[in-house]
């Protein structure tokens, strides 16, 4: 197959991108193909939400041929093999691509092997993880489901997508806790492999206060390597010392460890750590001038999450637009991210920042605060602006 276009991946990246081109460029109508294995999409952003037992994961997803835009070939295999030196894809069922252009959002990989005995037990024995459509629903039964003990919350010491996700569940499980009266006899302690709560300095101590307040024990440097269901204990390894510790839990939400996709890792467009090397900035490939890349699989060094991408595509785009018309390239990404960190069922503090973890604020009001508009904005304006706005291309 010979396309001008080729997209890896029908995420939030891959099909943002197609319908940019596709609206700025109606000339490349049924010259891309966009691949991806999967036929759904999901609203990962809701998935806090889903474990929070409050909304429904039926209500987060659509088919992915749906989503990807009229003029864009979805092509549901899987891209194995990167062959840049000749322009050419392959996928898992022998189809070569070959394109003039590639983009590449293949998203992050859940490395659940990582972690010993988690795949036998996750989704049963109270263990959960918000982060595969598979297992989100657990984590709602998992909350349920404790009446006293101990309640863990996990996050590696590996980039994530949304770095805020795995201290959101533990908000709303607090608050879930106090509604049905097991707080005060159920411990709530965050176990991570970072060295603290939050990089961004302005948003820093209202979440460090927060955790005080709501009684919240924090450990850090710590990874989860082994989970016994069974016996429902965790085992955590110091990532600097190597030692151990074990802890009993009745309930234990997973963030799993996560890394670029492995077919990445092993091409030639990867950088050393795996993810697709581009310019911090323009978004092209450092080495190939016809590649370029946006999302949770890049090299970009900023937070991983669907706000990025909101940014992060419009550069992508124009900047492959201005290369194919022989144009100079002047669309610049800053690092713009940001977390809608959910502090309750009815309260959300919208954190935003650029490179070098610096606030970069839209509203001209006290971000740091947690409010009850911020949560409207989470809950009912966010999913609207994304379905019907970013993957159709119009903002
Ligand atoms: C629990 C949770 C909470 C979150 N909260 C927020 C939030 O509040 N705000 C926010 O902005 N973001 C949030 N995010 C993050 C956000 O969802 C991701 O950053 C975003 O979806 C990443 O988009 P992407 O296109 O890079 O990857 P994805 O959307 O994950 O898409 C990657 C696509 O690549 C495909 N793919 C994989 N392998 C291959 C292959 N070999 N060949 C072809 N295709 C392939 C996959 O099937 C998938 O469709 C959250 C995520 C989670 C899990």
């Amino acid at each position: 197959m010979k396309k001008t276009i080729a997209i890896v991946g029908a995420g939030t990246a891959g099909v943002t991108m197609a319908a940019q081109l596709l609206r700025k460029a109606p000339y490349l109508k049924d010259e891309i193909v966009i691949i991806d294995p999967s036929d759904k999409h999901y609203y990962q952003p809701f998935f806090t939400l889903v474990g929070g037992g409050d909304s429904k994961l039926e209500d987060n997803v659509r088919p992915q041929a749906e989503v990807v835009p009229e003029g864009a070939l979805l092509l549901q295999e899987a891209v194995t093999t990167f062959k840049p030196d000749t322009n050419q894809i392959e996928t898992n069922k022998g189809t070569v691509i070959t394109y003039d252009y590639l983009m590449v959002a293949a998203g992050i990989q859940l490395d659940w092997g990582k972690v010993k005995g988690l795949k036998e037990t996750l989704g049963k024995n109270g263990v959960c993880s918000n982060y595969h459509q598979d297992y989100v629903e657990s984590t709602w039964e998992a909350m349920k489901a404790v009446n006293g003990g101990r309640a863990i919350f996990t996050q590696p010491s590996t980039p994530v997508k949304c770095a805020g996700a795995p201290q959101k569940i533990m908000y709303l499980a607090d608050e879930h806790f106090r509604r049905v009266g097991v707080r005060d006899k159920t411990k709530v302690e965050f176990i991570s492999g970072m060295d603290d709560l939050f990089p961004v300095k302005r948003y820093y101590p209202i979440l460090k206060k927060l955790v005080a307040d709501k009684g919240i024990g924090e450990t850090y440097f710590m990874d989860l390597v082994e989970v016994d269901g069974n016996a429902k204990k965790a085992t955590f390894k110091h990532v600097k010392t190597g030692e151990t510790i074990t802890r009993e839990f009745d309930m234990l939400h997973v963030t799993p460890p996560m890394s670029a996709p492995d077919f990445i890792k092993k091409s030639p467009i990867a950088n050393e750590a795996g993810w697709v090397d581009l310019d911090m900035h323009t978004l092209r490939h450092t080495k190939y001038e016809n590649i370029f890349g946006a999302g949770d699989c890049t090299s970009l060094p900023t937070s991983r999450t669907g706000a990025a991408i909101r940014k992060q595509a419009p550069v992508a785009v124009d900047n492959l637009l201005a290369h194919m018309n022989k144009k100079e390239m002047t669309a610049s990404y800053d690092g713009y991210s940001s977390c809608p960190v959910v502090t309750g069922y009815s309260t959300v503090m919208l954190a935003e920042f650029v490179y070098g973890y610096e606030a970069k604020e839209s509203f001209p009001i006290d971000q740091r605060k947690h409010r009850h508009s911020m949560h409207m904005l989470k809950k009912n304006v966010l999913p609207m602006m994304y379905w019907n706005g970013m993957l159709k291309g119009t903002m």
